[in-house]
């Protein structure tokens, strides 16, 4: 590890972070560290980082804005490459809007509203980056991001730059052609619609009152921690087991919505670990209904989950 760094370090355009606490990283604000962190400041710098980092054997995991992850105690004992803040270029063209990775969706609505363009309101309010939501297809209120994607560029595993375009992206429920077969995302081209930015103030106005009545965003969390079972809510079955408020050290069921796990302060991932067990097992008992998460688990959790 020591060569690589200092291969690296002569590297322009990439930051570097040794043994960075992951919880820094994550809005659960759980994790151990990560023995390097890297964060690269341009499509150019990656490609060039991710070379070395085969040249020497070295598989990274990528992250974006970490909203959607639950990293184990123990940390990550290999390289990080965090695409979020940096990596965010934006340009509109017509009704299309290509942005890199790292653009925050909130930015991305944003923008859209400021360009009279309709079909990202429902990711307003979702606290992810752009390439963490190609990744996982992040949806909310009828809307997700297989709707408005028409090709992605992307980084492929031996090293080279290529794209997928429409159904290529094989997009499902919290699925898409990366999670299924790895690849970095570098930026994504979205086709949007046309309309009055007032109505798509209104819309996105709408959406952030439903989103702070409903969910605990006064709490870390990763947002929704199950995925939703086949003609259930996950949600609603943890609630009416009566497990609100179940807490295991510091994570607990949110009071506020039974969906999400919440760290009600030092949580660590064993907590959540343990908490996720006892309502997935009080849930399939009581009703047959196996949950699983949505929540993409970084790390090494041998030793809690058998
Ligand atoms: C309060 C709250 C509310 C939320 N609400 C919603 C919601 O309404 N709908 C919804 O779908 N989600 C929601 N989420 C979850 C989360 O915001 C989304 O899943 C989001 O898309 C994750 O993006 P990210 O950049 O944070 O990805 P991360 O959490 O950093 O990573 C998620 C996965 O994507 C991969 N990944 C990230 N970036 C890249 C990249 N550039 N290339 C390849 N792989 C990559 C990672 O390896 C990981 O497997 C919520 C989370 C919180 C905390």
């Amino acid at each position: 590890m020591e060569n690589l760094i200092a291969k690296l370090s002569e590297q322009k355009g990439i930051t570097l972070r040794q043994n960075a606490p992951m919880r820094e990283y994550t809005t659960f604000q759980i994790g151990g560290p990560a023995r390097l962190l890297i964060e690269p400041e341009s499509v150019d710098a990656l490609v060039s980082c991710y070379r070395i980092l085969t040249e020497n054997a070295v598989v990274p995991l990528v992250i974006g804005a970490g909203s959607n992850l639950l990293v184990s105690d123990k940390g990550i004992p290999g390289v990080v490459i965090r695409l979020a803040k940096s990596m965010s270029r934006i340009e509109i063209d017509g009704e299309y809007i290509t942005a890199e990775a790292g653009v925050s969706l909130a930015r991305l609505a944003t923008e859209a509203l400021s360009a009279g363009l309709s079909g990202l309101e429902f990711a307003g309010g979702i606290p992810g980056s752009l390439g963490g939501a190609v990744f996982m297809n992040a949806g909310a209120y009828g809307g997700e991001m297989k709707d408005v994607i028409v090709e992605t560029t992307y980084l492929s595993k031996d090293g080279t730059v290529a794209t997928v375009s429409g159904e290529e992206h094989a997009f499902g429920y919290r699925h898409s052609f990366f999670s299924e077969k790895g690849g970095i995302v570098l930026s994504a081209r979205m086709k949007l619609t046309p309309k009055n930015p007032e109505e798509i103030r209104a819309t996105m106005k709408e959406l952030s009152t439903r989103r702070r009545d409903k969910q605990p965003l006064n709490f870390p969390s990763a947002g929704s921690f199950f995925k939703r079972p086949e003609g259930h809510f996950a949600g609603k079955l943890i609630e009416d087991a009566g497990l609100k408020g179940t807490t295991f050290g510091g994570a607990q069921i949110s009071e506020k919505h039974a969906g999400f796990v919440i760290n009600t302060g030092g949580a660590t991932a064993k907590d959540v670990c343990l908490l996720m067990d006892f309502v997935t097992e009080k849930v399939q008992t009581l009703y047959g209904v196996t949950l699983e998460p949505e929540v993409r688990m970084l790390g090494d959790f041998s030793d809690i989950l058998q």
